[in-house]
């Protein structure tokens, strides 16, 4: 059995340097690199060269190592790994658990067990082969929060988040911890996520004029949703309550800010007045003065 092959195809019709005794003709090692600059007569080309048997060893041993420091399984494995189209060497890691679905920087491929890490390592099987397995490892805490899923509904349309890009949204300062990274998620990111790929329409002019238009018939409980720019994008729902609870107000606005963790809360008598607050910034310093004093100020000018 010839364990010594191309890392491309597998064949072990392969050449590499050595050192031998120039006058005995006697081998006496391989040099350092000789396995990754071998040459292939099956790929008449230059190529890393692998030994399948010395890696399978190599895997088990790296592995049983851990378990034994660590008292636990590892979760990925780093790697060397040879790509069979470009023939390029790269380290990488590979998980040992399946993938998550969403899009996870820093890891190259997902295996769901150990044998088929070792199958990684059989040439001509896949787009890559595994030529050296360097150690195994645990991710960090921060990875590990990035790796999760969370989804929920928002507006009857499931939304799924990962970890990533909730810590992302919120930024080093807040400092979230594992275990409330579910209640960010949930509670405000879901939202977040589905107005910016939701579309909705940007509160111009015309927008305005249609809403004012269609007030009357807005039933007590119905909500309208438009986007609004201000020095950020902003979700903004515009709920008809009409409870007796707040009189005199009879509209209560949500807006959520997509761009970064604020949002804005407040009750209006009219539909006009939440609208002309909007158009306004949401402006409430008296010693700023408002772009538009009227709604039709605002619905005249140019
Ligand atoms: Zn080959």
């Amino acid at each position: 059995m010839n364990n010594i092959v191309c890392s491309k195809c597998g064949s072990d019709n392969v050449r590499c340097e050595a050192m031998v005794n120039p006058n005995t003709k006697e081998f006496d090692h391989f040099t350092d690199e000789s396995f990754y600059y071998g040459w292939c007569e099956n790929c008449g080309l230059g190529t890393a060269l692998t030994d399948k048997e010395e890696i399978r060893k190599e895997i088990r041993e790296q592995y049983d190592r851990f378990k034994e420091e660590n008292g636990c399984e590892p979760q990925y494995a780093n790697c060397r790994i040879v790509q069979s189209d470009s023939g390029q060497v790269r380290d990488v890691r590979i998980m040992l658990s399946p993938d998550t679905g969403m899009a996870d920087n820093g890891i190259f491929f997902y295996c769901h067990t150990l044998e088929e890490l070792f199958a990684l390592a059989i040439p001509g099987k896949g787009s890559f082969t595994l030529t050296e397995c360097y150690s195994f490892a645990l991710l960090t805490e921060r990875e590990e929060m990035e790796r999760q899923i969370f989804k929920c509904e928002v507006d009857g349309k499931h939304v799924t988040v990962s970890g990533r890009e909730i810590l992302f949204f919120y930024g080093q300062h807040y400092g979230i911890r594992p275990e409330e990274l579910e209640r960010y998620a949930t509670e405000y990111f879901c939202h977040i996520k589905h107005y910016r790929e939701h579309g909705y329409p940007l509160l111009d002019r015309s927008l305005v004029k249609g809403i004012l238009e269609k007030e009357e018939r807005m039933a007590k409980g119905e909500t309208i949703s438009f986007a609004l720019q201000i020095s950020f994008l902003w979700h903004v729902r515009v709920t008809k309550e009409d409870d007796s609870r707040y009189a005199p107000y009879r509209y209560a606005l949500n807006a959520y800010c997509l761009d970064n963790p604020q949002c804005f809360d407040r009750r209006y008598t009219t539909l006009e007045k939440a609208l002309l607050h909007c158009l306004n910034r949401f402006n409430e310093n008296a010693t700023v003065k408002n772009r538009y004093r009227t709604m039709e100020e605002y619905l005249a000018q140019k």
